[in-house]
């Protein structure tokens, strides 16, 4: 029996940057309005995910629990339900939860929003499910940090050197921003390491690999020039329009067929709606739910859904739909907030409509690129404007401090090396940590 109540319930999936920005929306729009309605967030983990800083965190340079906000603080007047949305009833406006402590619970609707996100975008490459891990959770951003300092500390004691350069190889496939990020945050790990262990910088090699013909599209021709030449002049090669054809656990053939001998390989090309929006049995586009200018599932009006999970129409440019970026995620979750009060009888309904910003790319020691309203910056003052953009973006005050402190730390000492051993290969499995299932 699906558990009912005699409120009217909202029950939202998902506490990313959607999910959370609406709930906490909600929660005012509610309580301005005096009427008594349970606001439920359904989601596997009890935390908000400041995605953006992964790259960070993989490099060893910020805490992960800086970028995880705590949901029972942040959204007191919300109901959590700390469980995975397995199978959703559209007729029967019911949601059935399950985890892995207690046993299925249905529970039903009044409102439902659908704000799951999205995983990493796999290809059939062979041995990829096996051999390379994404970053789109904290167990796979720990286990690239830690998987680069185990084999940095076992090539060390390595007598055969063909191992120990397959070691102390890296290979990261997507120069998207994403990707670019976090080859610039492993390579500033190991030459902290290579410094303090008296290795030569010159014997770690780091590959960059895509199948564009230029590094992070998103930021245009000049910044992308800029970052080509600050990444290569830092050591790390960069293959455009490649691939890889295949993996093995000591080894990747790249789609021109060079052989790279490597134990590290990361997997950021890319992203594709969560699992459970393909058991929904509605349109998908690009694997992201269809949805109107309101944010509502056509055919559906007590159903909406928003953020990297929805194809969401971008009013800007006709035609397109908006990018899957927590900018466009976190205003969503306001849209949504709005359009299912409107959907109660709280206020009115209102088109989602958002000219995007720019974006800030966090590269390293020293330098950065952004193009805030359109303007290209790159070096320190980027940095300058990338670091407050994040940190002022972050939405809680104690996690804020935590990265500042973090940053100024690290001004005037180096990042911790320490390897603790935290999150094994199964557990950094894109089944595992992101819930794509095993082919
Ligand atoms: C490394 C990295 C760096 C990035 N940097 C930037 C950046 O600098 N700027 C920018 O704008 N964007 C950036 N992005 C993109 C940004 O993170 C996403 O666009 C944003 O997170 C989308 O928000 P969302 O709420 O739609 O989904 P998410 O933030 O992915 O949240 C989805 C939530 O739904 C939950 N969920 C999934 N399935 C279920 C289910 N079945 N039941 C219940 N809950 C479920 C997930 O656990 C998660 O809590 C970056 C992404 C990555 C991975």
């Amino acid at each position: 029996m699906p558990e009912t109540s005699t409120r009217e319930r909202i029950v939202v999936v998902g506490s990313g940057f959607a999910g959370f920005t609406c709930a906490s929306e909600l929660c005012g729009r509610v309580a301005k309005s005096g009427r008594d309605i349970e606001i439920v967030l359904v989601t596997p983990q009890d935390y908000m995910l400041y995605t953006p800083l992964l790259p960070d965190v993989a490099g060893g340079l910020i805490d992960p629990r800086f970028v995880a906000i705590p949901l029972a603080d942040a959204l007191p007047k919300v109901r959590l339900v700390v469980a995975s949305a397995d199978s959703i009833d559209l007729a029967g406006r019911t949601i059935t939860v399950t985890s892995e402590h207690h046993a299925p619970r249905t529970l039903s609707w009044d409102r439902l929003v659908l704000t799951p996100g999205s995983v990493t975008r796999l290809f059939d490459v062979p041995g990829l499910r096996e051999h390379a891990r994404g970053l789109k959770t904290v167990a796979e951003a720990l286990y690239l940090r830690e998987q680069l300092l185990r084999q940095l500390e076992l090539a060390d004691q390595e007598e055969d050197e063909a191992v120990r350069r397959a070691r102390r190889t890296v290979v990261v496939v997507g120069a998207s921003y994403a990707g670019t990020e976090l080859i610039a945050q492993l390579r500033a790990l190991a030459d902290d390491y290579a410094r303090r262990r008296g290795l030569d910088r010159a014997d770690l090699r780091f590959l960059l690999l895509d199948t564009a013909k230029q590094v992070m599209p998103e930021v245009g021709a000049e910044l992308g020039e800029k970052v080509l030449h600050e990444l290569r002049g830092r050591g790390i090669e960069i293959r455009l329009e490649t691939s890889l054809r295949e993996l093995a656990a000591d080894r990747v053939v790249l789609t021109d067929g060079t052989e790279v001998p490597t134990h590290t390989v990361a997997w950021v090309t890319g992203v594709t709606g969560a699992p459970v929006l393909e058991t929904l049995d509605l349109p998908l586009e690009r694997g992201r739910l269809v949805v109107d200018a309101e944010l509502r599932v056509p055919g559906h009006p007590s159903v909406f859904a928003g953020g990297d999970a929805a194809a969401v129409p971008d009013l800007t440019k006709p035609g397109e739909i908006t990018p899957p970026t927590a900018q466009h995620a976190s205003r969503q979750g306001k849209t949504l907030a709005r359009n299912v009060a409107a959907s109660l009888g709280i206020g009115t309904f209102a088109p989602y409509r958002h000219r995007d910003l720019g974006l800030v790319v966090d590269l390293g020691p020293r330098f950065a690129v952004a193009n805030p309203l359109g303007i290209p910056l790159s070096g320190l003052l980027a940095k300058a404007v990338t670091r407050a953009y994040h940190t002022l973006a972050v939405p809680r005050g104690v996690n804020r401090w935590a990265i500042v402190m973090t940053y100024l730390t690290n001004t005037v000492t180096q990042r911790p090396l320490a390897l603790l051993g935290l999150v094994s290969p199964e557990e950094a499995s894109f089944a595992r940590a992101e819930g794509i299932s095993e082919r």
